[in-house]
């Protein structure tokens, strides 16, 4: 397959050659033509390295309305090296799109101030630590009532350093509607699992 006949649009192909990317990694043949089409719920099994970033990174940046300044997008992921790599990963994609888009990466370690400030500017997709993310909420500084697709980077990870209760209380509230979620694991532990059933349809697409 090539990312083209994957549904990936030329600006994007672009982007990623220049980051070295240009033949699909299996996750992101299997994946992307799923991501790309009508919402759905989605599990993903795979471990770092296998490309997993574009694989979900690129079905979201196709999805963005940018003529809106909502934030459509959240990516939760475990530390706050992963959320900035994902972030840089995002911007490199845009390089040659037309539209703009807007992404954020708040991280817990950092002035809470600065991401703040930097969430009042039009964000379209907001990359975070869980725990962040939610004093982010709880000081009423990020209103994610428009996200439409959250993304669980490492969600075995994310678990196994404490975040459950946080997962929890985002999925909460951003599995309400028709919003949909998007797992990523590189393992399936009775707790994943436990995730899976209450927030997202049974039927869900899995691929590994
Ligand atoms: P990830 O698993 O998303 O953290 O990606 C790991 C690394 O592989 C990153 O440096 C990507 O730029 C690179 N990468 C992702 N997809 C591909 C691909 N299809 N071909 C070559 N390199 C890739």
């Amino acid at each position: 397959a090539t990312f083209s006949s994957l549904g990936i649009t030329k600006d994007y192909i672009q982007a990623i050659k220049e980051l070295g990317i240009s033949t699909p990694s299996e996750i992101q043949e299997k994946a992307i033509p799923i991501l790309l089409d009508s919402p759905t719920d989605f599990i993903g099994l795979a471990q770092t390295g296998t490309g997993k970033t574009a694989a979900f990174g690129l079905p979201i940046l196709h999805h963005i309305d940018a003529s809106s300044d909502n934030i459509q997008a959240l990516i939760l992921s475990p530390t706050r090296e992963l959320v900035q790599q994902i972030k840089k990963q995002l911007f490199k994609f845009t390089k040659f799109s037309e539209d703009k888009i807007f992404v954020e990466a708040v991280f817990g370690g950092e002035k809470i101030d600065r991401q703040m400030n930097n969430l009042k500017r039009t964000t379209h997709i907001v990359v975070a630590t869980p725990g962040r993310l939610i004093d982010l909420i709880e000081r009423g500084n990020i209103d994610i009532s428009h996200v439409k697709t959250v993304v669980l980077d490492e969600a075995d990870e994310m678990l196994s350093m404490g975040f459950k209760q946080d997962l929890n209380r985002i999925l909460k509230f951003t599995t309400e509607g028709d919003r949909k979620t998007w797992l990523f694991s590189a393992t399936m532990p009775e707790e994943i699992k436990r995730i899976v059933k209450t927030y997202m349809d049974a039927n869900a697409p899995r691929v590994e």
